[in-house]
């Protein structure tokens, strides 16, 4: 996969390149940062000889609409546990998992909270006998693993900083261990507050930074200025971009252009980790 380089007079002005890593297009069901993430979960649970995936997410979770495809395609039953009440008609991505076999229940916000426990997970399985559990975002140690093999394929030393969106931080970390000493990798918080890591994910280190300024108001949330931005972006790229993670990355990083922040002769690549307004799958 060959990033694209965008132009935009104001790169010009600073003496600065951007590319992008259209993650987005790698397939077209299971697309994005989400199969590097699942990648090594789904391995690691053959191995252990299982057959039903349970996973945690929001009714609107880009991890729950892979999962549930990534388990079809690979032969494991899934089990999404939804965060809320159930609301009918079944969004977009709660009808795809569904009509992917996965089986769908909610947890009240509260109970929700307690998903990392092990006594609740000890009575989940009660509930559901065998699975393998991979936690919301497949946000752990193997999927960090996974997303550093995100620029495998890619030259990547010509760039001083990798961008990508932060979440979970995992897709950040996993490209962070990837880089050479002389690059740095750069995440965009989405949301509200970024000191909250993951459980099992380390902290800030030399070479990964988290850039804070442009959450918009939290996770989900946007602005009018934003939508503006996105749609000038979708309009003189034709990449187009979704309201959550890569349209608040791309804000950021032309924000951080014209302010200066990146030296001249800088080059820059923002991988664009996909979500669901790119490939919006309808029955
Ligand atoms: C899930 C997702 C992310 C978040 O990745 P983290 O590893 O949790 O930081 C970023 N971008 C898109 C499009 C996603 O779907």
């Amino acid at each position: 996969m060959k990033p694209i380089q965008l132009h935009n007079p104001i790169f010009q002005t600073r003496g600065v390149r951007l590319h992008v890593l259209p993650l987005y297009l790698n397939d077209p069901v299971i697309s994005g940062n989400k199969p590097y993430k699942l990648k090594y979960n789904l391995l690691d649970a053959k191995k252990q000889d299982q057959h039903t995936i349970l996973t945690f997410g929001g009714a609107f979770s880009n991890h729950i609409h892979a999962t549930a495809a990534a388990c079809k395609q690979a032969g494991f039953k899934s089990i999404g546990l939804i965060r809320g009440e159930q609301t009918l008609p079944l969004n977009s991505t709660l009808s795809f998992a569904k009509k992917c076999g996965m089986q769908i229940e909610y947890l009240d916000r509260e109970t929700y909270r307690k998903k990392t426990s092990a006594e609740f997970i000890k009575k989940l399985h009660q509930q559901f006998g065998e699975f393998y559990l991979v936690p919301e975002g497949a946000s752990n140690a193997l999927g960090v693993k996974g997303c550093s093999e995100i620029l495998n394929d890619v030259n990547s030393n010509n760039f001083n900083y990798i961008c990508c969106p932060w979440g979970t931080g995992a897709t950040l970390q996993g490209i962070g261990l990837s880089l050479q000493s002389n690059q740095k990798a750069l995440g965009f918080s989405v949301l509200k507050g970024v000191s909250q890591l993951q459980p099992g994910l380390q902290n800030e280190s030399a070479n990964f930074q988290i850039i804070g300024d442009y959450h918009f108001g939290g996770y989900a949330k946007s602005s009018p200025e934003l939508i503006r931005f996105t749609e000038e972006f979708e309009k003189t790229t034709t990449i187009p971009l979704d309201p959550v993670y890569t349209s608040k990355m791309f804000y950021g990083i032309y924000d951080l252009i014209q302010k200066g922040f990146f030296s001249p002769g800088t080059r820059i690549l923002a991988i664009h980790t996909g979500g669901l307004k790119v490939f919006p799958v309808t029955f």
